[in-house]
């Protein structure tokens, strides 16, 4: 029998109504989650905390990734697998995907429907990522996001609905594979890489543009000791023509500032040739998240400003994309 090792941190998948409380809360352990499940894999059960989600904190998340990461360097463990609130999860999976170099996978779920509601999904989405993070086939995929029987990898999958059974996509890329029946089914493998570091440099944020929107809040956050930032771009990465003198003069004075998308799918670079656009931000010195959300760009460069303090190496953690034909 394969061993998996199951850390569990809260969500939906852990709730139920609680009329003292007027709503769904945590409340379900490791015994509950499992009872009723057969035919699976040995687990063998951590219980890290049980929070929902958006009370997880960084040092929240460097407690799962380590752990993780010392369940994983055991000979017995096959693959880890994380219950967690549906909220973060893609934060958490793309932290674990870059900072934990194990060929072994690491499997995140969670579930829609608490425990209280009809057609609870909570027991077949562990029942998947039991079997996924056993499955030899999901090796060498880092990590993993499995709901409702898709197969995501940690870089590119997002919530995408509120409600929905079905929220976890990648666009642009769809789900790597299936879970069909006690049959886990790979259909393209992913490429992925590591920053190796022993902390998250906390003081980077994340900032998301809007048509006409001034850059105030930039300036606040330069001044108030942020080390880096993410600017959630318009389409392929641009910014308002008002926004350039304070970027420039923010890189300038140490600032790294990161340029994502706020489109859901597609990497930062263009030839245009207007205030604002790719051109005049490289020139700036600003960095590209090379299709990475605005949320996972963040947790980047929070590795490569924990891994090294050398400006040359962080920015070898952001190749520049390859110019637009
Ligand atoms: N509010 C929940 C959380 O993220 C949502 C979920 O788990 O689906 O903890």
């Amino acid at each position: 029998m394969t061993r998996v090792a199951l850390i569990t941190t809260g969500g939906t998948i852990a709730m139920r109504h609680d009329a003292a409380q007027g709503g769904a809360v945590p409340q379900l352990g490791v015994r509950e989650l499992l009872s009723g499940l057969s035919g699976l894999p040995e687990v063998e059960a951590h219980e890290f905390c049980n929070l929902p989600s958006a009370h997880l904190t960084l040092d929240h998340l460097w407690g799962i990734r380590r752990l993780a990461r010392d369940l994983i360097q055991q000979d017995e463990t096959a693959g880890v697998v994380i219950t967690h609130g549906t909220d973060t999860l893609e934060e958490t999976a793309y932290l674990l995907d870059l900072t934990v170099d194990s060929p072994k996978p690491i499997v995140l779920t969670g579930a829609m429907r608490t425990a209280s509601e009809v057609g609870y999904d909570g027991s077949a989405n562990l029942a998947a990522a039991l079997r996924v993070a056993a499955a030899p086939q999901a090796r060498e995929l880092g990590a993993l996001v499995v709901l409702n029987d898709a197969i995501h990898a940690a870089r590119w999958v997002t919530k995408a609905h509120t409600t929905s059974l079905d929220t976890f996509q990648s666009p642009g890329w769809g789900p790597l594979g299936r879970v069909n029946g006690d049959a886990v089914e790979i259909g393209y493998r992913v490429q992925r890489d590591i920053i190796p570091t022993e902390r998250l440099e906390p003081h980077v944020g994340l900032l998301r543009l809007a048509v006409g929107q001034d850059e105030s809040l930039l300036r606040v956050m330069r001044q108030s000791g942020t080390w880096g930032v993410v600017l959630e771009a318009l389409g392929g990465g641009r910014v308002p023509p008002w926004w350039m003198p304070t970027i420039v003069e923010a890189i300038q004075q140490g600032l790294w500032i990161v340029v994502a998308s706020r489109c859901p799918s597609g990497t930062v670079h263009d030839r245009y040739g207007y205030v604002g656009a790719h051109r005049d931000l490289v020139a700036a010195g600003a960095l590209f998240s090379n299709g990475l959300s605005g949320a996972k760009a963040r947790l980047r460069l929070m590795a490569a400003l924990g891994a090294s303090p050398d400006a040359a190496r962080v920015r070898g953690w952001f190749p520049l994309p390859s110019p637009a034909g």
